[in-house]
This record gives structure tokens, sequence and C-alpha cells, in this order.
């Protein structure tokens, strides 16, 4: 690469940007390998009812990288959705969580009380083949599609419109539920929310995190969840960390809570256990059932 002596800046430059590249590319080609190699796996973090019973858990994608550990999807995701990977990542987590939700269901301790969901990115959304994909998945584990929730961000959502409103109904006409994800990061005004079939808002956690210091965030906090009811859908809050933010979105009305407060994202296994013990709670003191909501 390197020219000539008075040009050592430049070169260092390329340098740089070549062993960037590197990284990059070789990153995209170690993803690549990683379905096939059995790399990712799915984490599960149950979320909770204001009275502590369990409702569901969403899933939330890791890497066993062996060269890199485990890798977050804040480290990858972006990547795999500019590469057209997550196109069958989002395949494959979407099997899985299916198979799961199979499983969940089969070990006869569940009733119909813990449901599964599943992050969906932009580029899987606007996959002409996405409907049918969640349909195969489905039927080819068996699994209820009452127990599937599919989170869906603003971008997947708004740029068309028309046709995010055909999707979504027919997804939700099979009983898969559609959750509007990290709301409050994004520009949704009522006019468009009104128009989506959707049946849940999660507020972010950014919402959430100086909820309890900072009046103006309570105030947007507040008008966030005044807007969710007045349309009838159900509010999650996630990235709940202290029993201050839990008992202030209690009292503001929120249906749901997710956040390390109430359990961190657990390999599936744990998830089982976490539902088998409190399947065995409700059968051992049934008066104590709580209210669906
Ligand atoms: P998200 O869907 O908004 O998921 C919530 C993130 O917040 C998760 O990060 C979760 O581990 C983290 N979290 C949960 N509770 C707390 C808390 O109390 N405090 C804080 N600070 N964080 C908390 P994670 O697992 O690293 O995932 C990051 C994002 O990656 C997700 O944000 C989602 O957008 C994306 N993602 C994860 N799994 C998938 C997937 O299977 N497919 C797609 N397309 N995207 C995924
Ligand atoms: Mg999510
Ligand atoms: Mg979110
Ligand atoms: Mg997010």
């Amino acid at each position: 690469e390197a020219k000539e002596g008075g040009r050592n800046r430049v070169c260092l430059f390329s340098e740089q940007r070549e062993a960037q590249m590197h990284s990059r590319t070789s990153l995209v080609q170690e993803l690549a390998n990683a379905i096939q190699q059995g790399e990712l796996m799915l984490y599960y973090q149950p979320q909770f009812r204001p009275d502590g019973s369990l409702h569901g858990a969403e899933a939330l994608l890791r890497w066993r990288s062996p060269s890199r550990g485990l890798v977050a999807p804040g480290d990858f995701i972006s990547l795999a959705e500019e590469t057209g990977l997550i196109l069958s990542i989002g395949d494959w987590v979407l099997n899985t969580a299916c198979r799961h939700l199979r499983q969940i269901q089969r070990s006869g301790l569940h009733d119909d009380q813990c449901s599964l969901s599943v992050n969906i990115s932009p580029r899987q959304f606007a996959d002409p083949a996405f409907l049918s994909k969640v349909e195969q998945a489905l039927t080819s584990h068996a699994a209820p599609a009452q127990g599937l929730k599919l989170e869906l961000t603003e971008s997947s959502l708004f740029h068309d419109m028309d046709h995010a409103i055909e999707i979504l109904g027919q997804l939700r006409e099979q009983g898969i539920g559609i959750e509007l994800d990290d709301f409050g990061t994004g520009y949704s005004s009522l006019s468009y929310l009104k128009r989506l079939p959707l049946d849940a808002l999660k507020l972010d956690g950014s919402l959430i995190a100086d909820v309890v210091s900072d009046a103006r965030d309570l105030a947007i906090l507040r008008a966030a969840i005044t807007m969710a009811k007045t349309l009838s859908l159900t509010v999650i809050a996630e990235g709940v960390e202290t029993n201050e933010q839990r008992a202030f979105l209690t009292s503001e009305g929120c249906d749901l809570l997710q956040g390390y407060l109430l359990a961190r994202p657990m390999p599936f296994d744990d998830l089982e256990a976490l539902i088998e013990r409190a399947a065995r709670q409700r059968s051992q003191d049934p008066t104590s059932e709580p209210a669906h909501q």
C-alpha cells in the first residue's frame, strides 16, 4: 500500500480501513457459519404481571462464538440486517422459538400460561415470504399460534403502512399477538398508532430509566401509557431495574413488567424450570390463582 514517504498518514489511514474491512468481512463469514455450526442460542427473559405471576417470555438471541465468546445481538444484528443474513438467522429464531413453545405446551404443566415473543427485524418483515415463514414455523413444530407474539419496531411498520396493516391483520387473524417494541424511542404519533392492528406497546427502557427522578420523563411516560390505554393496548414496561420503578409503573397501570429486577434473560432450560415451579405453586394453592389480564 505504501507509495511515498510523505504520505504516511494516508497509508496509516488506509491500513486501518483495511483492518476494519477485514474484521468486518471475517465477522460476516463467522456469522454466516454460526447457524450451521449450531452457535446461535435463544435466551428468554420472563415477563410478569403486577401480582408477580408469570405471563410469558421474550426470546433474545445470543451467539456463542468459539473465537469471540458470548456475543450480544447489539454487536451483530445490524450487520446481519445490512448483509441480509438476518433472513436465515430470523428463520432460525422463529423455528427455535416455535419448537420451544411446543415444548412448553407438551410438558403438560402450563395451561396457556406462558407465551413467547420473538423480535422481528425490518428486513424480515419486508420479506414477501414473511407471513408464510411464520405459518410454516408454527405448523412444522405444531406450536399454538395463540402462544406466539411478534415484536416489531416503528421502522418496520411506518414506511409502508398499508402493507403493514395487511400483514399484521393476517397474523392476528391466526391468533398471533403483535407488539410494538422500543416505544418512546421513535416518532410514533396517535394517528399512526390508531391505524395499526396491535395488541401491545412495549415501553422502552430509556423511558423508564429516569422516571422516578425526572419530571419530564414522568410526563412522557404517563402520556404514553394513556395513549396505549386509549387504544386498548396492553402496556409492557421493559428495563425495570428498581423497586421504585416497579411500584411506579404498576400504579400507573402497566399490565406487564420485564427487567433485570424481576429476571435476567436465561437459557430455555431455566425458563422451563421457572414455568414448572409456577405451575406447581398454582396447583398447590388454587385459591391464589391470579385473575387473567
Ligand atoms: P429489545 O427487543 O428491546 O430487547 C430488550 C433488551 O434489553 C435486551 O437486550 C435485554 O437483555 C435488555 N434488558 C432487559 N432487561 C433490562 C434491564 O433491566 N436493564 C437493561 N439495561 N437492559 C435490559 P439484548 O438481549 O442485548 O438485545 C438487544 C436488542 O437486540 C433487542 O432489543 C432487539 O432489538 C435485538 N434482538 C435480540 N434478539 C433478536 C432476535 O432474535 N432477532 C432480532 N431481529 N433482533 C433481536
Ligand atoms: Mg424486543
Ligand atoms: Mg425493546
Ligand atoms: Mg431494542
